[in-house]
């Protein structure tokens, strides 16, 4: 790769920047109570590009209060469905307005490419915006038909589960987002959203969208910070009713014991080691651009990456060399140009951790077909990366790696049971894909695969309309669908002697 070129950001991006944002604590745009702040990295350059508040628990504090008086006593709580249906869409709208202007934010701040962002990021935010505008006025409870003596009027009603806490992480900023802040304003909660340290743009500029939709102040607070502090403080708060948390299965279980003091609501969304399945009589064409798009997408920092490749014996070469010759194809620099379709890594750990990888491949004993190298000094790239002659016990294929690195696999077998075993051999189960053409292995597949999520013919789906969420330790709940409206409602009952 030639030294890194950074384009030109466009004019309304580089005036959002030109502001040093802020927090939002109650429609307020403020600092941290400490004054301290924290740089903001662009990863292809190593460059610092602004600085934000460090918030910590007292910025915590203040925006739960605000978002505890949003919920209970502000103009929030009295909005019927309709107008809060109005508002969620008027924010996809906003979005959709701000479409290029989010997706250089966003290319800039975690290094991805700027086209997937303006192709995928930011109109799936929207799209998830606009479906969430319809629940308001379709969450419903039931009449029920009790059996108890005399003359009863039963029923159930959904209530929104309170002020909720937010912590996403870096991979998917504005995407992650999208995903809790929509079904929690449906719900009719109000919300404190932490970003990823390394990520924390497009959320500000998100909060400016907010205000100008006309959310009442308090209902979506923002507050920068670290995870140590900022997160933690959130996720042990005592007026914190749930805490919705997208990140890796170490910190998800820290954030299940700080839920315990007041037995908030959790749900997560973990790692994953997700496989790929690529049986014989698949269209290889299909299955190999396929799945080497769904390691090499996003530089594999994506929680359903396909990290583990299984292709049966009688295609095992042509997949590896397939896959090997997209991996050498893709076009590596900065997130920025809008001819690159393969960045840098989101940080100097991300690409520690990566590179640590790549030398236990080695030293383990992996082949490295094509990759296995960071490029350059500054930046922090990474090769795509190819292993082959893989197997169960090597760290690579044990260990999320988050990076654009996967272990092929190959399988002899054509017991579907015994293929089954090879894919369920993760602690994880976050999602899998199956490539066949053969609809009765592809459904038999799919029931036998242990995850949350199974693609058949396709890899790293995701619609509102598609509940998403991981089984084992890639999680507990579902998002999006209208599983995540009953993870931000409580349901009462009713009974009332007539
Ligand atoms: P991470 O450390 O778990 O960070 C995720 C979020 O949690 C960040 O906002 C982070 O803040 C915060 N955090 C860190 N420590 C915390 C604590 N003690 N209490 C409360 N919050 C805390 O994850 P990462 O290493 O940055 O990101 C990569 C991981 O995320 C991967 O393992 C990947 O699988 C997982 N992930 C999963 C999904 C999914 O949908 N299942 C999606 C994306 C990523 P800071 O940024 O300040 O550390
Ligand atoms: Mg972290």
């Amino acid at each position: 790769m030639n030294a890194i070129h950074k384009p030109e950001l466009g004019a309304a991006a580089k005036l959002f920047l030109a502001k040093a944002p802020k927090m939002l604590i109650d429609g307020k745009w403020v600092d941290a109570i400490s004054g301290e702040t924290f740089p903001v990295e662009d990863p292809s350059t190593e460059e610092v590009i602004t600085h934000v508040p460090a918030g910590n628990k007292l910025d915590v504090d203040r925006a739960v209060e605000a978002a505890r008086r949003a919920l209970e006593s502000g103009p929030w709580g009295r909005l019927s469905p309709g107008d809060r249906s109005k508002l969620i869409w008027r924010l996809g709208d906003l979005l959709e307005k701000h479409v290029d202007e989010f997706a250089e934010i966003e290319s800039l701040d975690n290094g991805k490419p700027v086209a997937n962002a303006r192709r995928d990021d930011v109109p799936g935010a929207v799209s998830m915006f606009h479906y969430m505008a319809g629940w308001p006025q379709r969450l419903s409870g039931e009449t029920l038909p009790v059996s108890s003596p005399g003359d009863w009027h039963a029923y159930t009603l959904r209530e929104p589960v309170g002020v909720v806490g937010q912590i996403i992480p870096w991979n998917f900023p504005l995407g992650m987002l999208a995903w809790k802040v929509a079904p929690a304003l449906a719900a009719g909660c109000t919300i404190v959203l932490k970003p990823a340290e390394q990520t924390p743009l497009t959320a500000l500029r998100f909060g400016e969208l907010v205000q100008e939709a006309g959310i009442p102040d308090g209902v979506v607070n923002i507050v920068t910070g670290y995870g140590e502090t900022a997160g933690a403080a959130l996720a042990e708060h005592p007026d914190v009713n749930k805490v919705a948390f997208t990140g890796s299965t170490e910190v998800g279980k820290r954030i299940v014991r700080a839920a315990a003091g007041n037995l908030k609501r959790v749900s997560l969304e973990l790692g994953g080691k997700s496989p790929a399945i690529v049986f014989p009589d698949a269209n290889l064409d299909l299955a190999i651009a396929g799945t080497a798009n769904a390691i090499f997408y996003n530089q594999g920092q994506t929680c359903t990456a396909a990290s583990r490749l299984f292709a049966h014996r009688s295609i095992y070469d042509q997949v590896v060399e397939g896959v090997s010759v997209a991996a050498s194809k893709v076009k590596i620099g900065h997130g920025l140009d809008p001819t690159v379709n393969f960045g840098p890594l989101v940080s100097r750990e991300q690409h520690q951790r990566v590179s640590g990888f790549l030398d236990s491949s080695r030293s383990e004993g992996a082949e490295v077909v094509t990759g296995g190298n960071v490029i350059g000094t500054r930046g922090y790239f990474v090769e795509p990366t190819v292993l082959a002659q893989t197997n169960r016990d090597m760290r690579v294929v044990r260990e999320e790696i988050f990076g654009p690195v996967v272990c092929v696999q190959s399988f002899d077998d054509d017991d579907l049971e015994a293929v089954a075993r090879f894919a369920n051999d993760t602690e994880y189960g976050l999602s899998a894909s199956v490539w066949t053409q053969d609809l009765r292995v592809a459904h038999l597949m799919a029931r036998k695969i242990k995850a949350g999520t199974v693609c058949i013919n396709t890899h790293n789906y995701a619609d509102p309309a598609w509940p998403f969420g991981g089984s084992k330790q890639s999680g507990w709940g579902r998002e999006m669908g209208k599983e995540v409206m009953e993870s931000y409602t409580e349901l009462k009952s009713i009974a009332a002697r007539l």
